[in-house]
């Protein structure tokens, strides 16, 4: 991907931010080949430091990230982990192939895609597509999300961040909400640490996960059936510095380590 590029946002304090947040209307049913920045932004009037916000669904779609069940062959380890869920061996094994590392097997599937991004059923969904079909996630929503910053920018001459998102479910909370596996033109995390409170002590801990702050209220907009809303216009965002390392890697991440051994999947089939 070479140099991060950060879009440049109004410069306010956080205290005026005024954000308004605006879905994308009238976008048509996507389809392999489609020009998804093209049809986005003949749809709305883009500016400077706004952040689009693009269900990956779509993205995967008009990408062809997407796979027929009749293609597909189910393993041996679908079949079985079929017995237990009762879901159909073909689906669960286009999630084993999507998955880099399965944390869990049963009740869901939950595993590690190339991304670094944790999901139930690797993010494949049935919905939003024809019967018999599957969406995959884009297989690197970095570059998925710089190649719509740079197409944005490129149509509209404007400075576009943009974040590719799914509906995720989470640890011990009930219910969805969305989750960025993709952005660009901003760094995933605003880092407080080293900040000092109201009270003059200096914040040792806080890192405010910002890109997944603004898929979920993206998310909230999109709805997750027939809205038909994949895309959704962010604005007046104030600018936030810090980094990009949303995913722990192994060695912090204490309750991947516990699920592991509670529930390591059975020998390599
Ligand atoms: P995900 O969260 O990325 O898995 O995507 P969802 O399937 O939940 O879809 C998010 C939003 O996009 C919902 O409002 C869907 O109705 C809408 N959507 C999904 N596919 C399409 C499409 O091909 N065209 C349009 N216009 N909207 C879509
Ligand atoms: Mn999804
Ligand atoms: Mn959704």
């Amino acid at each position: 991907m070479g140099e991060k590029t950060y879009i440049s946002f109004r410069r306010t304090k956080a205290i005026h931010m005024n954000i308004t947040i605006q879905p994308v209307k009238g976008l048509p049913l996507i389809h392999a080949g489609d020009n998804l920045p093209a049809l986005i932004a003949e749809r709305c009037a883009l500016e400077d430091g706004d952040i689009v916000s693009i269900a990956s669904s779509v993205y995967s779609k008009a990408k062809g990230h997407t796979r027929k069940l009749a293609d597909i062959t189910p393993t041996s380890r679908a079949q079985r982990i079929s017995k237990m869920t009762g879901e159909d061996p073909r689906f669960l094994q286009s999630i084993l192939d999507a998955s880099q590392d399965v944390l869990i097997e049963f009740p869901f599937i939950l595993s590690e895609v190339a991304c670094g991004h944790i999901g139930v059923r690797a993010g494949v969904d049935q919905s939003n597509i024809e019967d018999e079909m599957v969406i995959l996630l884009p297989p690197d929503p970095m570059k998925a999300a710089d190649e719509v910053r740079v197409a944005l920018k490129k149509i509209t001459g404007k400075e576009i961040g943009v974040i590719i998102t799914d509906t995720c479910g989470r640890a011990f909370r009930r219910g969805q909400t969305g989750n960025a596996i993709g952005w660009s033109g901003m760094p995933a995390i605003r880092d407080f640490r080293g900040d000092k409170d109201l009270f003059g002590h200096v914040l040792k801990i806080t890192e405010e996960a910002v890109v997944d702050e603004i898929a979920g209220i993206a998310n909230f907009v999109m709805g997750e059936s027939n809205n038909g809303v994949p895309a959704v216009v962010i604005r007046g965002c104030e600018r936030w510095s810090g980094h990009d390392s949303l995913y722990f890697n192994k060695k912090e991440d204490f309750i991947r380590r516990a699920l592991s051994v509670r529930a390591k999947p059975k020998k390599k089939e």
